[in-house]
Order: structure tokens, then sequence, then C-alpha cells
């Protein structure tokens, strides 16, 4: 009998691909979202290969038919301008959201993965994180409300397996790229991207030195799966550890695209980590998940999607604080 897979937050950015990933191998599989920061469009393809789709908010009274192997709980507003738009409903979606459906998993004997976040670390004094760094992440700054409602994700999911034997799993997932990212939703690769092909200047917050790494998105999707199917019950980080500067991705953002509009510098938000890249040798080690994906290959993926959004729509704009 074909193995069950519940994905809340299955109509977002990454929800959409972990749903083709499971359909590929066989799996039924059931997206829950609310569609707060999802789109329809995403799953559009997956609902042809037999996507089901139960339209609830995770942190309130739902019901989902059937029985479930694996749940994988991806729901939750992730861009730094939902922070400022929907802080309390963040907190509540990885507290009475998650504890929904580690609820179902207690009753079904359901494996239940949280997406973690590397913002765990906050703005980490460590660097390469590794899980056991405890972070460094200021609860009352403006990253706070998602920060917090990661670790209090993560240690729900620990409370559940220490009380009640929940087979629990926690990715700490770093930054992600790829088709389906919302381009107005204020993170760098959208934004550079739009900016670049209305050839405007890209913004820099801060002088561009900070770093990240940056994974794409089915690299991603499969090292959840993977980390589902085994038996690891403490964090791991999901993430390409090729580090680059947001200043080095400007440069090849701008050469890729032929813009000559440039950079254009802007304060630094509060509480911006300096330096973000994970240590992978522990998914390495209990999946033997690797990256596929180069860094060029994805970005010319990503290049294509942006090019088609905005044929569709060229009124988006992107989302520059300050
Ligand atoms: P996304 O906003 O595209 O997807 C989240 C999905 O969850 C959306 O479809 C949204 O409508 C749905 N959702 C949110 N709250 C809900 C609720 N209460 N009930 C039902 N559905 C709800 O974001 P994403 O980038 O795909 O992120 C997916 C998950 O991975 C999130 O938990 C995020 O925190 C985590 N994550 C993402 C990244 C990244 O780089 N994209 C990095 C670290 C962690
Ligand atoms: N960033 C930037 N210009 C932009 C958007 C983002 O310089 O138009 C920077 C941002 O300050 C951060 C990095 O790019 O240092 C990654 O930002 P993003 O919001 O994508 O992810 P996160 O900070 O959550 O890792």
């Amino acid at each position: 009998m074909a193995k069950r897979a519940l994905v809340a937050g299955g109509g977002g950015f990454l929800g959409s691909h972990l749903c083709e990933l499971l359909l590929s191998k066989g799996y039924e599989v059931v997206a829950l979202d609310n569609f707060v920061t999802g789109r329809r469009a995403n799953i559009e393809n997956a609902l042809k290969l037999g996507l089901k789709l139960v339209e609830a908010d995770i942190s309130k009274n739902f019901k989902v038919e059937g029985r479930f192997d694996e749940i994988y709980n991806l729901a939750s507003p992730a861009s730094p301008v939902d922070f400022k738009k929907m802080p309390i409903f963040i907190l509540d979606t990885a507290s009475a959201g998650h504890r929904n459906l580690l609820e179902i998993g207690r009753e079904q004997k359901a494996r239940v993965l949280f997406a973690s976040s590397s913002e765990a670390y906050g703005d980490a004094e460590v660097h390469p994180q590794h899980e056991g760094y405890f972070g460094n992440v200021n609860p009352v700054g403006a990253r706070g409300c998602y920060d917090e409602a990661k670790r209090f994700g993560e240690a729900l999911s620990m409370a559940f397996h220490r009380q009640h034997g929940v087979e629990t799993r926690l990715a700490r997932i770093f930054n992600t790229y790829g088709p389906r990212m919302r381009p107005d939703d204020g993170r760098i690769i959208p934004n550079f991207f739009t900016q670049a092909l209305k050839k405007q200047a890209l913004t820099i917050y801060g002088d561009g030195s900070q770093t990240r790494s940056f994974c794409f998105v089915t690299d991603l999707a499969r090292s959840l799966f993977m980390l589902m199917q085994s038996s690891e019950v403490m964090p791991v980080n999901c993430g390409n550890p090729t580090e680059r500067t947001v200043l080095e991705m400007a440069t090849i953002v701008n050469k890729m695209t032929g813009n000559t509009a440039g950079i254009r510098n802007l304060p630094l938000p509060e509480n911006d980590p300096k330096v973000r890249r994970p240590d992978t040798a522990k998914l390495e080690r209990v999946t033997g998940w690797k990256p596929e994906v180069s860094l060029e290959d994805g970005l010319a993926k990503a290049y294509e999607y942006f090019k088609m959004e905005l044929k569709r729509n060229p009124s988006i704009e992107a989302t520059v604080f300050q």
C-alpha cells in the first residue's frame, strides 16, 4: 500500500516542491494550507498529479481524513516582510499549530518533521553553524517572533518525543531559493532578480559583506525527505554550504542579467545576521545527502522563473525596507 504524507504549508514555495517529490516517490499526498503566504498556482501541477488539498489554518480546529505515515510541518510565514505584518500569527502557527500536528502524529504513530530555521542560531557567533551551537537570538528584536517561534517549535517537538515517544524530526533550514518564491517577498534572491529585470540598481543593506549560503529548492526538498527517513531526532542543518557575500550575489545577478544599473546601499536592518553557513556534516552522515544543483545552474533556473513572473505581472516591484 502507498505511504501517505501530510504536508502542512504544501501550497508554499518549499512545500509545493516537497509535495511533487513525494508524489514522484509514489506517496499519497495531502497538502494542508490556508494560503496566507502560499499560492494556488504553486500546486497546479501537483494537483494534476493527484495531490489532495485541505484548506485550513493549522493553529485552529481542522479535520483531515485518513491516517498518515509522515507529517511535514512547513507551515509558517517565512520572510522579513511577514515578520512585520503578522508576528502573532507566526507565533501561533509554530505553537498551537505545530501542537495540533504533533497530536495527530501521536494518535496515528506518524513521524512529524518540523521545518525549523537557521534563524534558530540568530546572529551566530560560531561559524559555520553546527547543531550543537545554542545560538545568539534577540527575543525582543524585529526577528524575535520568527526566531523564537522556531525555537519553541523545536522544544515542543522534543517534548512530544520525550513524553509521548513521537518520532519527531527537526530540520534547521538555511537560505533556499528557486522557482515559486514570491517576487515581492523582500528576500535577497527575489529582490535582486526583480530589480535586475526592471533595470534598477540592486539594493544592498549595509556594505554587502554579510554572508549567506544558498541552496536550490529541489536539493532542499530532497534533504527533508531523506531526514524523515533517517532515525535522527535531534536537529539537523539542511542547506548548501557554499557561502557568498551579499555583494558577490549582486555582482553575479547583474552580470547574469546584463543589468548595468549597479547597486544601491541602504542601511542594514536590525539584527541582520553577519554570517551564515551550515555545517552539513551531520546531514551527510545521517542521510547521505549531497547537493546536486550548483549555484550557477540554480540561479539560471531562478532567472527563467522570475522572467516569467514579471511577464505575467509587469507591475510587481521588489519589496525594499526603508
Ligand atoms: P512560504 O511562505 O512560501 O510557505 C509557507 C506555507 O505555509 C504557505 O503556503 C502558507 O500559506 C502556509 N501557512 C503559513 N501559516 C499557516 C497556517 N497557520 N496554517 C496553514 N498554512 C499556513 O515559505 P517557504 O519559504 O516555503 O518556507 C516553508 C517553511 O520552511 C517555513 O516553515 C519556513 O519557516 C521554513 N524555512 C524556509 C527557509 C527558506 O529559505 N525558504 C529557510 C528556513 C526555514
Ligand atoms: N538583503 C539585501 N538586499 C535586499 C534583500 C536582502 O542586501 O534587497 C540582504 C539582507 O540584509 C541579508 C541577506 O541579504 O543580509 C539575506 O536576506 P534574506 O531576507 O534573503 O534572508 P535572511 O536574512 O533571512 O537570511
